[in-house]
């Protein structure tokens, strides 16, 4: 089956599955492996993707629109995008973006290596930018301020030949937005997320509908190493099959809570796009940012997001993120009873 001939909820249960013969499980085998006989398709694991890394690339390729290559990470799957700079290379990247990211342009920088330039994902800049530079890196919705990027306008902007788009799809998943249609030339994910859904796993991808890409980006895997675990793979599969669910249950409590927050006394600005499951809110200062985010009992005080359980943190506890709100708190809404979430954040609020 093809993702174009069923929509994109089913392609997420259908995809990646053994082969229709009788007895066969419904499952790819969790099938750990580095060596192969001789004579066949694979010879070693970290030059060639075994079933179970195939099967979850087959669901999200498909769900992008591309092919895509799994990594053991979603900063590995970005160092190897951004490790095709050329010295002497203009890149152009999100002031609001994963701080990973950032990082490694800032070494870039360090090194005298390429040149780095922070635009807002709001900026009308970057249309210009796509006639210039060598690669344009965006987030959107940017983390964790939330803004939002005209991806089309800037995917489809006169380009110089050989200028690159590359958008982090983590935040939106390709359920609510699917960049290689708008024209942009390489998607990056941190499966770790939403896709993952469960907090137990790294992953990571790049999709690119250009064969070219795909070998780099399938070399730059193999040198690499930084190849998916089989068993990170299998699980990764297995929450993409409720991704649909999970992010549909979680976004309309997003909202809810979004509207909600940003009535609330406490609340000096509420970041909500509209869609998603990521809300922002700024309280007063820091202090009072972390007495809310320990004064919880269902929202777990955590960093990471996208989960089935609901977490926060203030997100400028964290290096590298001096331009964001000392008091803004960074929610990842889960799949909790909406009220229980709402009474857990009142209770927090009351504590800032
Ligand atoms: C978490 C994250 C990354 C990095 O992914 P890891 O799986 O943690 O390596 C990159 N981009 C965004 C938007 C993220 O949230």
């Amino acid at each position: 089956m093809r993702p174009a001939d069923v929509k994109p909820d089913t392609w997420l249960v259908v995809a990646g599955r053994p082969a229709t013969v009788p007895g066969a499980p419904l499952n790819i085998p969790i099938g750990p492996a580095s060596n192969f006989v001789l004579g066949g398709d694979r010879t070693y694991s970290r030059n060639e993707a075994t079933e179970g890394w195939e099967a979850f690339e087959a669901m999200l390729g498909g769900l992008e629109g591309g092919a895509a290559v799994a990594f053991s990470s979603g900063m590995a799957a970005c160092a190897a995008v951004l490790g095709q700079l050329a010295t002497g290379a203009h890149l152009v990247l999100a002031d609001d973006c994963y701080q990973g990211v950032a990082a490694i342009a800032q070494d870039g920088v360090s090194a005298h290596q390429w040149r780095v330039e922070r635009l807002p994902v709001t900026d009308p800049l970057w249309l210009q930018r796509a006639g210039e530079a060598d690669l344009l890196w965006l987030e959107s919705p940017s983390n964790p301020l939330l803004e939002v990027a005209d991806l089309a306008a800037i995917c489809t902007a006169p380009r110089r030949s050989g200028t690159r788009v590359v958008v982090d799809n983590t935040f939106a998943t390709p359920l609510l937005q699917r960049p290689l249609e708008l024209g942009a030339d390489i998607v990056v994910h941190s499966a770790t997320k939403l896709i993952g859904g469960h907090s137990d796993l790294l992953l990571g991808a790049a999709v690119t509908a250009d064969t070219d890409q795909l070998a780099l980006l399938r070399g730059a895997r193999g040198l690499g190493g930084a190849t998916p675990g089989a068993l990170e793979c299998f699980l990764a599969l297995r929450g993409a099959r409720t991704l649909s669910l999970r992010l549909q249950r979680a976004q309309g409590s997003a909202r809810q809570l979004a509207a909600r927050l940003g009535e609330h006394a406490s609340v000096a600005r509420l970041r909500y796009p509209g869609f998603g499951t990521i809300v922002s809110f700024e309280l007063r200062d820091a202090a009072s940012a972390d007495r809310a985010c320990r004064a919880t009992h269902i929202i777990r005080h955590a960093t990471s997001l996208g989960g089935v359980e609901s977490t926060m943190e203030r997100r400028s506890a964290n290096p590298g993120q001096e331009h964001i709100p000392a008091g803004l708190i960074r929610l990842s809404v889960g799949c909790e009873d909406l009220e229980d979430l709402w009474g857990d954040l009142q209770a927090a609020l009351r504590a800032g």
